[in-house]
């Protein structure tokens, strides 16, 4: 395949690099089938213990040395890194749809989020600003500034396998910081892509080798990274399991982590809503990316006197969907990530059914020619009540739960009632109720949308969720804080030492 060899992908790669050195390693090897075709793509190493010490090494001493750089200088890099991608966003966009199993759309989609990161963060590079607030004493003068931290590590799950790692990257780069990235095991080679194409702009700029590095690997190297107190931030999307261990291995070591984890996001359309609007937004949130999006649509609450127009809606549009290869753009949904996610989204239509859960269109597993690796499923819809059991949990996967409610303040307490806050919307045209939504007895969630589904943010807003979601925000706003650490600094320009509060101390 042609963007393969564009982009440097051999049959077996190595998989641990400090930037341009690719390292020896005895790890395990990683295999990455295609859940396109279930066809192999090519192979990486495991980092073992000993190529994972050199790395760490390697970073650390050259972590002062990068910090040296002023922030625009590391901004220019940055810029070129986002050049870079604007021209490999062809073969990179269709290995991440083939690696991952998106649409080709939605794989360039995700480049451009990478190249929209990287303009954010050449602009921040000439900010980082602190603030400067007024000393209680005289001649005295008080202002806070920003640090880099040092290594910032960067866990990152199968479904954005090259997005997310560039939200933390690009920001943690401005900011000062080296970063070490551990891709998931599940998309291997978008890492190896994608360190490639930095790697050759680093070289071109003299960024010494260090400030950009790899290890693939699977938890265990994840685990590492997250008990190493030498790394002074782990940065980690994925699962609220996930987020949980290593978010208590890193808080026992006092370090600090940014959690990125599961959703379980809603959209309620009220009787005031424009259905063919509504329609567009729980269409494409359920079922866009087969499900398998942070921010995937996995709830409808609908208003009871719309409920049956719409759910009759609903039904028809799933009719028309198409299942087939991400990469034909005729296709609306591809395949899940591998046949253990397939087996996940089965057992989760079970349970929905022994809870008591009533199948508007059914779901299943796609076979015959074309679906040969059997990670192909039909998105189904199922009417339920939100507090069963399987409704509180993440399924990644295209089971949309469709619930009804009469007031908005119920609506709002079902939206609110599972452990996940990550992203919501509402769908009206009344004004009251689009801000009850949004005002702090609204919604829960870190994101809250009117007339816009819960997937698909932007980068210039801060991105993430609450409760089990983790709490960590990420690409714009000021989601670059988390990436520096704060000195407040205050200088006394007079000839004697008054103490703060007024206390004397005479001698
Ligand atoms: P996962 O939790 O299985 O794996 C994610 C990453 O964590 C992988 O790199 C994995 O190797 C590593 N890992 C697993 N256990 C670990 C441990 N104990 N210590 C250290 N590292 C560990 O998740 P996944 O299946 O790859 O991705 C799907 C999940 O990610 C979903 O829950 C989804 O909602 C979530 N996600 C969240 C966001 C967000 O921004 N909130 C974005 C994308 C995905």
């Amino acid at each position: 395949m042609q963007f393969l060899e564009q982009l440097g992908i051999q049959t077996a790669n190595k998989g641990v690099s400090t930037g341009t050195k690719w390292i020896e390693s005895n790890g395990a090897t990683i295999d990455s089938f295609s859940p396109v075709d279930g066809k192999k793509i090519g192979s990486t190493v495991a980092a073992d213990k000993a190529a994972y010490e050199q790395v760490i090494n390697q970073s650390l001493s050259v972590a002062k040395e990068w910090q040296k750089w002023p922030a625009p200088k590391r901004g220019e890099v940055v810029r070129q890194v986002g050049d870079a991608l604007r021209q490999y966003k062809e073969p990179l966009g269709k290995l991440v749809s083939y690696e991952m199993g998106k649409s080709l759309q939605e794989g360039y989609g995700e480049v451009q989020e990478m190249i929209d990161i990287c303009d954010l963060a050449v602009g921040l590079s000439r900010q980082l600003f602190g603030q400067t607030m007024h000393s209680e004493r005289p001649t005295h003068r008080m202002y806070e500034q920003w640090h880099p931290l040092g290594i910032v590590s960067i866990i990152s799950a199968f479904n954005f396998p090259v997005a997310v790692w560039s939200w933390n990257a690009a920001l943690a780069w401005i900011c000062g910081n080296t970063t070490i990235w551990k891709p998931s095991e599940k998309t291997p080679l978008c890492g190896i892509a994608v360190q490639k194409i930095v790697a050759e702009v680093f070289a071109k700029n003299n960024v010494p080798e260090g400030v950009n590095c790899l290890v693939q690997g699977a938890r265990e190297v994840g685990e590492w990274m997250s008990k190493d107190t030498r790394i002074p931030l782990v940065s980690a999307t994925g699962s609220t399991r996930m987020g949980k261990e290593l978010s208590a291995t890193v808080a026992a070591r006092l370090g600090k982590s940014l959690l990125e984890l599961g959703g379980n996001n809603a959209i309620i359309v009220s009787q005031h809503a424009d259905l063919d609007m509504s329609l567009i937004g729980a269409v494409f949130g359920a079922v866009g990316t087969a499900g398998q999006r942070c921010t995937t649509t996995r709830r409808l609450i609908i208003h009871e006197s719309v409920f049956d127009t719409f759910t009759a809606k609903l039904v028809k549009a799933y009719a028309q969907l198409r299942i087939g290869d991400p990469l034909d753009t005729k296709n609306h949904v591809g395949p899940l990530i591998d046949t253990a996610a397939v087996n996940m989204y089965l057992s989760a239509i079970e349970q929905c059914k022994a809870q008591g859960g009533k199948f508007l269109v059914e779901g299943g597993v796609v076979t015959g020619p074309g679906y040969e690796s059997g990670c192909y499923v039909k998105p189904c819809i199922a009417e339920v009540t939100n507090d069963l059991a399987i409704v509180q949990h993440e399924t990644f996967a295209p089971i949309l739960y469709v619930m009804k409610y009469s007031t908005l303040d119920e609506a709002i307490a079902m939206q609110n009632g599972v452990p996940q806050g990550l992203s919501s919307a509402i769908m009206t045209l009344n004004l009251r109720e689009a801000e009850q939504f949004l005002s702090a007895q609204g919604s829960d969630c870190g994101i809250a949308n009117v007339n816009i589904g819960t997937s698909g943010a932007e980068i210039g807003g801060a991105f993430g969720g609450e409760k089990e979601t983790g709490g960590g925000r990420e690409s714009g706003s000021d989601a670059w804080k988390a990436y520096m650490r704060r000195q407040t600094n205050t200088i006394n320009w007079g000839n004697s030492l008054p103490l703060a509060q007024g206390i004397q101390f005479d001698l």
